[in-house]
């Protein structure tokens, strides 16, 4: 039936006086601890009234995303795609005294044969340790695979990849680390340190056909290729996301999605894994496929977001290269973003461009962002001679 038995043992919490558990739907039953739970609508205030305390609760793990009949949240027989939060609710914790520190520990009960994939640091015991940055009380964050599993580790550039393959996924593992091999080091030189750890999910039908990224890891579905049809590459795109260092704000979505785009196709072309001839025919799919005249910064369309936002990067990466003699380019940018951190915004990044680029991109970004208007055809193919 895929259901998930979550049990939460607390030890020493004399200083928390109460949880507010807020869950995403109704898919949790049956939950009882000790103390006093109270129920508002999803959401539960728990007081353990004690300094040793136990929460248990059933959860369905099967989800359905729409549009149409895929899950992002799936068991089988032999195997289980979820994510952490699926199996742990947003947790409000009220303090009643000064500091606390939390150590967690996550540990799996699994059928015989079964093994775990997760994004948290696994521990000698065969348990993982539970860390969320900037929280007092952590909570199991990101991917999880379980099942009769493969599981492929390689440190990249710093970077621990571990990738787990569900049984009947296609994923061409070796593959993936030979791309990775060349591009992770590229992209530390333009996002920085990466995370601590990657964690990559593959797994079949019926997941969702497409790329889910979570905290220090993504899921993308068994069937999709290293290289897309249309020459970018799902894992890159989904990597960038994890690691980018600041989140989009509403209007910054178009910037986040077209360099995630943008770069996947750009990485494995300075890499030497694509011909110029490739990289061109790249850029070509982006203006067919792009969706033009409409505002980038207000748009949710995913052909606007997907096609018409990258092949922007691409002009823009065109641009600062001609006005300062290819001195800098679209990397310096997103470089110092980056650096920053924080909130990322079409005013953000019209300024870090302004910054790499030593004069005002305004009346580009107007015409190019806000009107929509595809770039001019020859900055492609210019770009397919210039050296990176
Ligand atoms: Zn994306």
């Amino acid at each position: 039936m895929g259901l998930a038995h979550v049990h939460w043992l607390l030890a020493g919490i004399d200083e928390i006086a109460a949880f507010r558990l807020v869950f995403r739907d109704d898919r949790t039953t049956d939950v009882r601890g000790t103390g006093r739970l109270v129920w508002h609508g999803r959401t539960l205030v728990w007081t353990p009234g004690g300094p040793y305390a136990h929460l248990r609760y059933t959860v369905a793990i099967n989800r359905q995303r729409p549009p149409g009949t895929h899950f992002d949240s799936y068991a089988t027989p032999d195997w289980i795609a979820t994510r952490a939060l699926h199996l742990f609710p947003e947790i409000n914790v009220r303090f009643r005294t000064g500091v606390a520190a939390a150590r967690a520990r996550l540990r799996f009960r699994l059928p015989r044969g079964w093994h775990s994939a997760t994004a948290l640091a696994a521990l000698p015991d065969g348990t993982y340790l539970v860390e969320e940055p900037g929280k007092r009380f952590d909570r199991p964050r990101g991917w999880l695979l379980l099942g009769r599993i493969a599981r492929y580790r390689h440190t990249i550039a710093g970077l621990e990849v571990t990738v787990a393959v569900a049984p009947g996924s296609p994923l061409d593992v070796r593959g993936l680390f030979r791309l990775y091999g060349k591009t992770i080091p590229l992209l530390v030189g333009i996002l920085g340190a990466p995370p601590p750890r990657l964690l990559i999910v593959s797994a079949p039908d019926p997941m969702w056909h497409g790329g889910l990224s979570g905290e220090d890891s993504f899921f993308v579905h068994g069937r999709i290729p290293i290289r897309s049809p249309d020459k970018t590459c799902s894992y890159l795109h989904e990597l960038f996301h994890v690691w980018q260092p600041f989140h989009p704000s509403a209007d910054g979505r178009w910037v986040s999605e077209g360099l995630a785009e943008y770069y996947s196709l750009a990485l494995p072309y300075r890499a030497g894994r694509l011909s110029p001839q490739t990289f061109v025919r790249g850029l070509a799919l982006f203006e067919r496929y792009g969706r033009w005249g409409s505002d980038l910064t207000r748009t949710r369309v995913p052909a606007a977001l997907n096609n018409s936002a990258p092949l922007v990067m691409h002009w823009l990466d065109h641009e600062i290269r001609r006005v300062t003699d290819g001195h800098r380019c679209l990397d310096d940018a997103v470089r110092s973003l980056a650096h920053e951190g924080g909130t990322l915004t079409t005013a953000s990044f019209l300024r870090a461009i302004n910054q790499a680029a030593g004069r005002d991109f305004t009346p580009l970004f107007r015409r190019h962002v806000y009107r929509g208007e595809p770039p001019p055809e020859r900055a492609r193919e210019d770009d397919a001679g210039v050296g990176h």
